[in-house]
This record gives C-alpha cells, structure tokens and sequence, in this order.
C-alpha cells in the first residue's frame, strides 16, 4: 500500500493567494433583520441552520459570488446579501466556482430531489441581493495596488524554490534510507 503523499510547501498556494485577496476586501456590517430577511428567503432557520445547497448541517457562511478568481479579486466583498449558510465540504468543493453551474454538476447536490427548489430559492436570494462587483483596484493607487501583487509573486516564487530545494533534501535522505 502507497502512503498518502505528505504535503508540499506549494500546495499552500491557493490559500496565499485567499488571503492576499481577503486582507485587502472590506466586509460590510450587517443587522439581525437583514439575516432574518436572507434566511428566511433561503427557507433556512437560525436554529436548524441548514446548507443552502446540500441541506446538510451548515458550520460556515458561503460567498455565494466568490471573492477570487484567476487570483485576483472579483470585487464581491463580504457581506449578507452575498453570503449564504453552507457546510464546509460544500464550501471547499464550490471553492471559485460559479453557483448554479458547480450545483448541476456536485455529486454533492446534482442528485438532490429538491435541486430545483434550491435552485429557486437561491436566485431569489441572487435578485434580493442586488450586488454588483466593486472594481477593487479603481479605488487605490496603482503603486500601492503593484506593491500588494510583487509581495504575493514574491512569496510564491519562495514557496516554488523553497519546494525544489525541499524535494532535494527529501530525496538524499530516502537514498540514505536505502543504502
Ligand atoms: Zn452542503
């Protein structure tokens, strides 16, 4: 039996680049109406908090538009009327993609025999919500903009030859092992 492989520096990548997006994006406050009104439209409860898209036990909320793609922001922010309850192999398995497309083809969800209502519901949360995307990079100087991408190339390229010089070492100690 092969071991499941052990983790390599650079399949940290994608969440550098989250959290590159994340710590520039604003959030927007919202109140407990607000929340009643998005869970109510979504026929979720606060006290039986279910997945929007599977049903299953919600633990996170969702950005239902994602906040990254191509690793820049879409310019979708962090508030209400784009977040919806989620459990978090749904929220892993939808990662960037487009909602109604990644529910058709889930395993997760595109055997459910309520997918159209869900379907239903979440594009009345979509015309309730009424959110365009903000072009984030309009709104900051473009020095400051570059600077933010050249520190993220930066470490990712760190993370590349970090990872080349890792895998060298890995192999000269199982070549000692073998010996
Ligand atoms: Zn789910």
């Amino acid at each position: 039996m092969k071991p499941r492989p052990l983790h390599k520096i650079t399949n940290r990548s994608s969440s550098i680049t989250n959290s590159f997006v994340q710590a520039i994006i604003p959030s927007l406050e919202w109140t407990p109406e607000e929340e009643a009104e998005a869970l109510s439209i979504l026929d979720i409860s606060k006290e039986d908090f279910r997945c929007a898209y599977c049903g299953n036990q919600a633990t996170d909320w969702d950005h239902l538009r994602p906040m990254v793609k191509n690793k820049r922001p879409t310019g979708y922010i962090n508030e209400i009327r784009n977040l919806v309850p989620s459990c978090g192999p749904c929220n892993q398995s939808k990662s960037g993609a487009d909602w109604h497309s990644w529910m058709l083809k889930s395993k997760r969800t595109k055997n459910l025999p309520d997918l159209n209502e869900r379907i239903d519901r979440l594009r009345k949360f979509v015309e309730w919500g009424k959110v365009e995307p903000i072009n984030i990079q309009d709104l900051i100087d473009e020095s400051s903009w570059k600077i933010h991408w050249s520190n993220h190339d930066a470490i990712q390229n760190q993370m590349k030859e970090s990872q080349i010089h890792a895998a060298r070492i890995k192999a000269a100690i199982k070549a000692r092992l073998e010996q």
